[in-house]
């Protein structure tokens, strides 16, 4: 681990300041937030990553933690911790795929220590990005190429891939908060902007290290969801290789507004196979105003891959990915909801 500079800001505000001097001192010098600290310190104990200042969020992090329903509107402070979501009555009873998605997520112990803000910006989890040792790796050395395309790649993409990465985005709570169109709180040097979530993770295209759409400096605070019958009927499925703890294999959020047996609405969210969050718009706008049985969520979930890439090891989860589309649709139509 390289040396860094810590800082303990007590304000948002004394951050915020803070950040902009050392900006202004040197544009270049590498600033990393910590809040759980589970995802960042293990990267900069392999050298991936080398901030030259760690500014601590937990000073601020109290006034960001709240777990609140404001009307049907569900406002997560992003310090919250994920077991404190996961466990609250209100995520469970009205955002049950936000629950779901943060229990099957780590192990209990993660989840006491890990943070909303810190779980949807950790890193991917391909081995040669975690790795220096091997020395493409175009999202940790932009421009050195990409070691997993011809290597190893069973945990890889399938979709928004491009010739510079593959690597999967591994987290499960941002497919619901992409399932129920949640909108996220950013705070920097600019004041606060709010940003559809979806629209905070880049594809990699060319330029694989730059993975969002957060401003230098920017925060995130709070993340909003809009209840509705949708949120309350939505559920998240993920298939992994062991039950205790891993990351997706593949994953579904759905949220499901039901008229009989009829669509009315719909949002499909996929973890484990895409290089982003990944919403299946194509096959939510087939499923409008269709009956859903076998058949049309079969459709929805060829759909779903019709712009799917495979490389050596990863081809089986275009059908996994299918089957689970299929398997999250048909159980969330077969969820018992209270409709209100
Ligand atoms: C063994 C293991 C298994 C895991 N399994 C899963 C799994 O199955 N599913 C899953 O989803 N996750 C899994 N994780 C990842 C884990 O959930 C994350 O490490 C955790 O959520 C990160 O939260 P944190 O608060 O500790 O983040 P930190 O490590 O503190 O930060 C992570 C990143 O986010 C930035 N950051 C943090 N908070 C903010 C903020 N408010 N604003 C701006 N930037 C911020 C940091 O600068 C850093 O880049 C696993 C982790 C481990 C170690
Ligand atoms: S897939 Fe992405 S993260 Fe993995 S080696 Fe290639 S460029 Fe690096």
């Amino acid at each position: 681990m390289q040396p860094f500079q810590y800082i303990r800001p007590a304000s948002l505000a004394e951050m915020v300041m803070a950040e902009r001097e050392a900006r202004s001192r040197d544009a270049a010098a590498r600033t990393a937030y910590i809040a759980g600290g589970t995802t960042l310190v293990d990267l900069m104990k392999l050298n991936v990553e080398q901030p030259d200042r760690v500014v601590d969020l937990n000073a601020i992090a109290p006034a960001f933690s709240a777990i609140t329903l404001d009307g049907s509107t569900l406002r997560l402070g992003a310090f919250a911790k994920m077991a404190a979501v996961a466990d609250h009555p209100a995520v469970i009873g009205g955002f049950p795929v936000i629950a779901e998605s943060l229990s099957l997520a780590a192990s209990a112990q993660l989840r006491n220590m890990a943070s909303l803000g810190g779980n949807v910006l950790q890193r991917t989890r391909c081995a040669y990005y975690g790795d220096p040792a091997w020395t493409a790796c175009n999202k940790r050395a932009p421009g050195s190429g990409c070691a997993a395309r011809d290597g190893v790649n069973r945990q890889h993409a399938v979709l928004g891939v491009s010739d510079h990465c593959i690597a999967s985005y591994p987290g499960d709570f941002a497919q619901a908060l992409m399932a129920l169109d949640a909108t996220v709180i950013l705070v920097g040097a600019e004041g606060t902007r709010s940003v559809p979530f979806a629209s905070l993770h880049r594809e990699p295209g060319d330029t694989p290290d730059a993975e969002t759409t957060l401003r230098p400096g920017e925060v995130i605070t709070e993340f909003v969801v809009d209840g509705g019958p949708w949120a309350r009927r939505s559920r998240y499925l993920k298939i992994r290789d062991r039950q205790s703890y891993e990351f997706a294999v593949a994953s579904v959020a759905v949220a499901l507004d039901l008229v009989g047996d009829t669509v009315r609405d719909v949002r499909i969210a996929l973890g484990g196979v895409a290089t982003v969050p990944w919403r299946a718009y194509d096959a939510e706008t087939m499923l409008r105003g269709r009956s859903l049985d076998e058949a049309a969520a079969a459709d929805a979930a060829e759909l779903a891959f019709a712009s799917a890439v495979s490389h050596t090891h990863n081809a089986f989860k275009i059908p996994l990915g299918r089957s689970a589309i299929v398997r999250a649709l048909l159980e969330t139509a077969a969820m018992e909801v209270r409709r209100d």
